[in-house]
């Protein structure tokens, strides 16, 4: 490893940052990450709190999905929601949802989503990427500017121990520097859609065991709600003694120290009660996603991309599709069997992805902030806990988009894309609630279990996989002809299971590197070289 010319150098050392490094470093290419914090940093506020489903599978790729899985975060606390006006207040309506424990294994994955806060998170990813020989981390190294030419892109960072500069010449470069991020600024990218939606103030807290002070019960979600509407959003972070209490404010910014956060606390629990304020910090909803993520050899990735309210938790989640959509690429191409358009496929193929999220957590912001309520919400009397029902009920199903959302976590495709070959058939309706396994190219390659404790997805990643449901034939020997040709590492995986064949429902399945289908049929419909120069960017179909 030459430190100083990584192939691919990585600004931000954040979850999709790091979630890049895993990618990368999972597959051999050398890449650096700089990040302006110190290596043992934590943020103070827990932001991040749910990894989902698709999440857990990158991690079960890189290695690490037990230790995510196996976290502290206590298996039999209710993922409940509930609505209430104070948690010694009135209950107004709740959606029961089973602890993780209870959940068991997800029906169409191998693995499942998982409650974390982010500050366990933060170090099992910074120790997997560690644990990759071909990635560099570098710690309290700010980057302070860059400049690209035909054949790479030279980087100036700036070491904080001792203000001092250094060059690094990397072929590519990848911007994971969060929403405020200065690779997008310099390379003159906009973001398009809405900067201000609402402004929140989260207050994190501790408070012991506090489902024992008052009667509404362990819930992953509480809402609270007045004559005006919801006013706060209440989240378990450690399952044990830290939660946070989101406020929710209007359009204008209004700083940390104008919130009386004790009388918040109060007004939470409907009284007093005992906590440690750890903090209390501003933040802003928005709705944003960039005019461009590639741009000639940097490409933005999660937070600097995109930027959408965490109602869902869709962004960490939606950086790391990224991430593993880039790293494939980045990684065909450094290798040389990556076309011309394979790096710019990635745009293509993850720019309406965001997009669709940002839209989905809006949304589901909207239904919340829109929530009717009535002067009686309060009231004592059997007539207004008969309208509290009713009303809680109307709740609970006006919001459940927010918690039940594979469609959005599992049912993503790049459709149309540039690198993958349709097959004619009409795609399924995009329901964001409702993960339908589909094969169609362009999808996420359903799971199914092969073997005990063996999934389809843990067959894809390193090459292309060609599925092949019928004995091997001439096609599929055609097919590794034209790969072998080009250097496109292709394996054969013959799958003896009628049950796998219906629900690929072709009789060969060519899956790409990250898991998604670039290709299906039952006797090759195209030339063999176009397939394979297509799915690797270096060619359409004629
Ligand atoms: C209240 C809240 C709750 C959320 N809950 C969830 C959730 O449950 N699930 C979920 O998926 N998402 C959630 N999110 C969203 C999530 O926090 C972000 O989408 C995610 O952190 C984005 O990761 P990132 O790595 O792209 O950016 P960041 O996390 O912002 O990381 C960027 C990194 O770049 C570094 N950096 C910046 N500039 C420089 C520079 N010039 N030089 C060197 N380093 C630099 C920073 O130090 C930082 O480490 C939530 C957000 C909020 C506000």
């Amino acid at each position: 490893v030459t430190p100083n010319h990584p192939d691919v150098l990585i600004i931000g050392g954040g979850p999709v940052g790091l979630g890049l490094a895993c990618e990368l470093g999972w597959r051999g290419v050398r890449c650096t990450v700089v990040d302006e914090t110190r290596h043992d940093y934590n943020l103070p506020d827990s932001r991040i709190n749910l990894a989902n489903t698709r999440t857990l599978e990158f991690f079960r790729r890189w290695g690490f999905e037990r230790e995510v899985r196996g976290c502290q975060f206590p298996s039999d606390f209710p993922m409940s929601i509930a609505f209430v006006t104070s948690l010694r207040g009135k209950l107004i309506g709740k959606l029961d949802y089973p602890s993780m424990g209870a959940a068991g294994e997800h029906s169409a994955s191998p693995t499942n989503r998982q409650r974390i806060p982010q500050p366990w998170l933060d170090p099992i990813m910074r120790r997997a990427a560690a644990g990759f020989d071909s990635v560099d981390l570098r710690w309290h190294t700010r980057f302070v500017s860059l400049e690209q030419d035909a054949d790479g892109v030279t980087a100036t960072i700036e070491r904080l121990e001792d203000a001092s500069k250094e060059t690094l010449r990397a072929r590519y470069l990848a911007a994971c520097d969060g929403a405020r991020s200065s690779v997008r600024e310099q390379l003159g990218i906009k973001l398009l859609g809405d900067q201000f939606i609402g402004m929140t103030h989260s207050i994190y807290f501790k408070s012991s065991e506090m489902w024992k002070l008052h009667d509404k019960g362990k819930a992953a979600m509480m809402m609270f709600l007045d004559e005006k509407g919801l006013w706060g959003v209440l989240n378990v972070v450690d399952g044990s003694a830290t939660w946070r209490l989101s406020i929710v404010g209007g359009k204008e910014f209004v700083p940390a120290d104008q919130v009386d956060a004790p009388t918040v606390l109060r007004r939470m629990m409907g009284g007093d009660f005992t906590f440690e304020i750890i903090g209390v910090y501003p933040w802003v909803r928005r709705a944003v996603v960039a005019e461009h993520f590639v741009n000639g050899r940097c490409f933005l990735v999660g937070d600097s991309a995109h930027q959408l309210t965490p109602t869902g938790g869709f962004g960490m989640n939606t950086g790391l599709g990224e991430s593993v959509d880039l790293g494939w690429k980045l990684d065909a191409v450094l290798r040389g069997w990556g076309g011309d358009t394979l790096l710019t496929s990635y745009e293509a193929e993850r720019q309406p992805i965001a997009q669709r999220n940002v839209r989905e957590a809006t949304a589901n912001a909207k239904r919340l902030m829109s929530l009717p309520t009535f002067p009686w919400i309060d009231q004592p009397g059997l007539l207004a806990g008969f309208k509290r029902k009713i009303l809680g009920r109307r709740f609970a199903e006006s919001t459940r988009a927010e918690w039940e959302s594979d469609g959005v976590v599992l049912g993503y495709r790049y459709d149309p894309s540039p690198i993958c070959i349709p097959d004619g058939k009409p795609p399924m309706p995009d329901n964001p609630a409702r993960y339908v396994p589909s094969a169609r190219p362009g999808s996420r390659a359903p799971h199914a279990w092969i073997a005990p404790g063996k999934s389809t997805l843990d067959l894809f990643g390193q090459g292309f996989v060609l599925l092949d449901f019928a004995a091997a034939n001439a096609d599929v020997a055609a097919l590794e002809e034209a790969a072998q040709t080009v250097g496109l590492p292709l394996r054969r995986e013959a799958i003896a299971n009628a049950d796998i064949a219906r629900l690929y429902e072709c009789k060969l399945v060519l899956v790409r590197p990250d898991g998604h289908v670039a290709w299906r049929c039952d006797e090759l419909d195209h030339d063999p070289a176009q397939i394979v120069d297509v799915i690797r960017g270096a060619g359409g179909l004629k």
